[in-house]
């Protein structure tokens, strides 16, 4: 028999390809602040981010009217229409983040603007959205989210420790901080730092926390193309690591993957005779909106890009260009 599923059933399911794990709510909230143009953004979690995840900024927030409405799904303020999605410069578009997550635990969603006296406060879960109430709160945006998938038991078997969950935090907000430099992020897990990175240039302490000690001798890749920009920082030949995890793309602000540019990043270093093993770092891409297709799965990270070919020749020069400039350099410092 066919029926159609009842809205809370649909909500689980399209909230479960949104929110795998506690690091996915961290992301979806993280990403909103910035969106916002937070300069501060902090990340506190308890139990592995199932107890509890905090993440609040000092962005624009939202006015008093509108709170409630953002936890909607398909409600955002990113998109008009259709023809839109072409130009996208914000992290969220499909509305689906706050929604996603109410499915899936207790929400509070705090904001406040620079227009209102005080924050406006409403609480969501499953398909229930709650009355705003007016609440003390400082300017910029708070959400808390607590006992997260408690009413989604399978999905609950699938995590890990709440060490690992907590570690894959880490990991991420960590590598996200390369891309945002000019702002500030902080992690806490059960009341304890895990680290802090101050708004501004504090690019060294971000590349030593994500790569280790070695981040001191990588070296800076910074070119510009009519059709892709690329900038960075990349180990030095013969620096290099058993696996390419440590090799993070961003590509216009968004960590991604792609094995086109993966490629050419080993290839790369292949002028500096490194075979088998491979070089580490972060690279900025940036492209028009528009060769960029941002309707991929949210899950699915691998990138698409309409003029591939160009993006690629692009990142391997300018990282060849890099590396011949730093062993330059290298040999300079060793001669005087
Ligand atoms: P999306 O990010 O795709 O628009 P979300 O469900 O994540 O969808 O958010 C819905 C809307 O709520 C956003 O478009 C934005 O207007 C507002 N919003 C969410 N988080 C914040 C925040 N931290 N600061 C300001 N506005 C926010
Ligand atoms: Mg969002």
């Amino acid at each position: 028999m066919i029926r159609v599923l009842d809205a809370e059933t649909i909500g689980q399911i399209a909230a479960g390809e949104v929110i795998e794990r506690p690091v996915s709510v961290v992301k979806e909230l993280v990403e909103n602040a910035l969106d916002a143009d937070a300069t501060r953004i902090a990340v506190r979690a308890r139990g592995g981010g199932l107890v509890e995840i905090e993440v609040a900024d000092d962005g624009i927030g939202i006015a008093p009217d509108q709170v409630a409405l953002a936890l909607r799904r398909h409600a955002t303020s990113k998109l008009d229409d259709a023809a839109a999605l072409t130009r996208i410069d914000t992290l969220g578009f499909r509305g689906e983040g706050l929604a996603s997550i109410a499915a899936v635990a207790r929400v509070t969603l705090i904001s406040r603007t620079v227009h209102a006296d005080v924050a406006t406060a409403v609480d969501a879960f499953g398909e229930e959205i709650g009355e705003a109430r007016p609440l003390a709160g400082p300017l910029g945006t708070r959400v808390v989210v607590r006992d997260l998938f408690a009413n989604v038991p399978v999905r609950r078997e699938y995590l890990r420790s709440s060490g690992a969950e907590f570690g894959r935090i880490a990991s991420w907000l960590a590598t996200l901080a390369l891309a945002y430099p000019h702002v500030g992020f902080s992690l806490e897990h059960d009341g304890k730092t895990a680290f802090t990175f101050a708004p501004g240039d504090d690019m060294a302490a971000r590349l030593r926390h994500v790569f280790g000690m070695q981040s001191s001798t990588m070296v800076p890749v910074r070119s510009h193309e009519r059709h892709a920009a690329v900038s960075g920082w990349v180990s030095s030949p013969g620096d290099d690591r058993p696996d390419r995890r440590n090799q993070i793309l961003f590509v216009n602000g968004r960590l991604l993957r792609s094995t086109l540019v993966s490629g050419a990043w080993s290839a790369a270093y292949r002028t500096f005779a490194m075979v088998g093993r491979h070089p580490y770092g972060v690279l900025y891409l940036q492209v028009p909106p528009n060769e960029l297709d941002p309707n991929v799965h949210p899950t699915k990270s691998d990138v698409r890009l309409r003029h591939g070919d160009r993006v690629v020749g692009a990142v391997k020069d300018a990282i060849v260009t890099a590396l011949r400039r730093g062993a330059v350099e290298r040999l300079e410092r060793s001669i005087s």
